[in-house]
């Protein structure tokens, strides 16, 4: 039998029926949260409420279509099998869209010309399109390939261009050459071919600033400002750009509030996320974290070799599978040099007359390639380490606290932020999805014993030198 919360409710009534399954639910959430983090928590899970449970079926309703879609295809079966292990059968999860929810959140939407036709927007209109970089035609999202390190940007940045979301901020996450560029490029591509009225400026954070500044040498901040606000969707690539500059994030937290409250939606990138970014007021750091911080993680190796691929149709090359294999287990750095690798084989091969194969690209790419064989890797380190305190290398990911295996662990998240260049949150998923706060906390531990304790320290320098080689 499947039970209904309703009817196995202490009481029996309506109330406590309800009280009973949200205190169920709120067990699941937590135990969600153990196992996928307080990002992916806050994210996704945080916003999921039980409505009903009835005939085998627990109702979840989440605030939209794009939370909906993604808790379905990444949380629903999780959810359903930590019910049946907690509370007893059950059949399936619906997932409903809450009505309350999307009025409350549909302040004006992505319509398309309430702005524009307002005047001011219309005397504007010459200083947006100034405002705006020139976009890289090859940057859209038919262009761009979708691996799991990237779907969740690409997705939400696919989300915000049909105006199915309200993730705003939506803020793109990622290392150098991962593709936030390309993302948010193919966002303005695709509204303008959908909609050309509607207004999209994206820009570089140097740009952002440097229009700002010259605004101010004019005595003209006025109309930087209103040029802004005529924009229905604003993207700053690259605000790391901005972090220290005081009287530019004060500009920009400005009129990011005034867009935001009008309705507009707004993008941002950088290298870290809002939490990691240094010299980024409080303000900023908190308003930029209430959308949705989506990160492109490092590639995968089939990820690469898909991207290869693609690349190679796109030029009208036939490149023998073996030696894009080749390229994509060896150059793993991101996607820019991957890219830069293929044009520059291609190019040698045609160039010197050489035949295009795995031998050639050793010998062309030989720099590139002795490059990345310095790098070092998280997993280097987590092996390292684990032999080293003779622990075991799922040790590294297990979320057990016991010293003898936590101490171990610390030095390794040290480790891997002193000699690699993952961003925290990066080195958190590969500490069995650990919260960067976690690596954080492990780091600022890890030093705070180096400074007290001579053995650690020796033991540290050791692992250094050992895993740098
Ligand atoms: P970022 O802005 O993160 O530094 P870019 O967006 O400039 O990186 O990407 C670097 C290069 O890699 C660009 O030429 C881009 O087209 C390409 N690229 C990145 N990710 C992908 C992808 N998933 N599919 C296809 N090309 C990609
Ligand atoms: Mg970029």
């Amino acid at each position: 039998m499947l039970d209904d919360v309703n009817t196995t409710a202490p009481q029996g009534g309506a109330d406590a029926a309800a009280s009973s399954l949200a205190l169920r639910f709120t067990q699941v959430k937590s135990l969600l949260q153990k196992e996928f983090g307080d990002t992916a928590f806050r994210s996704w899970i945080q916003p999921v409420d039980a409505t009903r449970f009835s005939g085998g079926v627990l109702e979840l309703s989440v605030p939209t279509r794009f939370v909906r879609d993604w808790v379905k295809s990444h949380y629903a079966d999780r959810i359903r099998s930590l019910w049946q292990q907690n509370f007893g059968p059950i059949a399936r999860v619906d997932l409903i869209i809450s009505a309350r929810k999307e009025t409350v959140a549909a302040e004006p939407a992505h319509t398309v010309s309430s702005y524009a036709e307002t005047p001011v927007a219309n005397q504007n209109t010459a200083v947006v399109e100034d405002l705006s970089s020139p976009l890289d035609p090859r940057f859209t999202f038919a262009n761009f390939v979708i691996g799991r390190s990237n779907e969740l940007a690409c997705n939400a940045a696919k989300a915000v261009a049909a105006g199915t979301s309200r993730l705003n901020p939506l803020f793109l996450q990622g290392g150098v050459g991962l593709g936030k560029t390309h993302l948010m490029q193919a966002v303005a591509h695709a509204v303008r071919a959908q909609d050309p009225s509607r207004k999209v400026a994206y820009m570089s954070a140097e740009k952002f600033m440097y229009q700002f500044v010259k605004a101010l040498r004019a005595k003209d901040t006025m109309s930087f400002k209103t040029a802004l606000r005529g924009i229905d969707i604003l993207m700053v690539d690259d605000i790391q750009f901005i972090c220290g500059k005081d009287q530019t994030q004060e500009e920009f937290i400005h009129t990011f509030n005034a867009l935001i409250d009008q309705g507009k939606q707004i993008i941002v990138s950088a290298d870290k996320s809002p939490a990691e970014l240094d010299g980024l007021g409080e303000r900023l750091r908190s308003r930029l974290g209430m959308g949705l911080v989506a990160a492109i993680q490092q590639t995968t190796p089939e990820l690469r070799l898909e991207i290869l691929r693609a690349k190679c149709t796109m030029l009208g090359r036939n490149v023998a599978e073996d030696v894009l294999e080749f390229l994509a287990q060896r150059i793993a750095s991101n996607v820019r040099e991957l890219e830069g690798a293929l044009n520059r084989l291609i190019a040698h091969a045609e160039l010197a007359g050489r035949a295009l194969n795995v031998d050639t690209a050793a010998d062309v790419l030989q720099d590139l390639l002795r490059a990345h064989e310095r790098r070092v890797s998280v997993e280097d380190i987590q092996k390292k380490v684990a032999e080293h305190y003779g622990i075991r290398m799922a040790d590294m990911h297990s979320p057990r606290r016991a010293r003898p295996v936590a101490r171990p662990r610390q030095v390794a998240m040290y480790l891997c932020k002193a000699l690699t260049s993952h961003s925290l949150p990066e080195i958190g998923r590969k500490f069995g999805g650990r919260d960067h706060t976690t690596i954080i906390h492990g780091v600022r531990k890890v030093e705070e014993l180096m400074a007290q304790d001579a053995a650690l320290r020796d033991d540290v320098d050791q692992l250094k030198r050992a895993i740098s080689g």
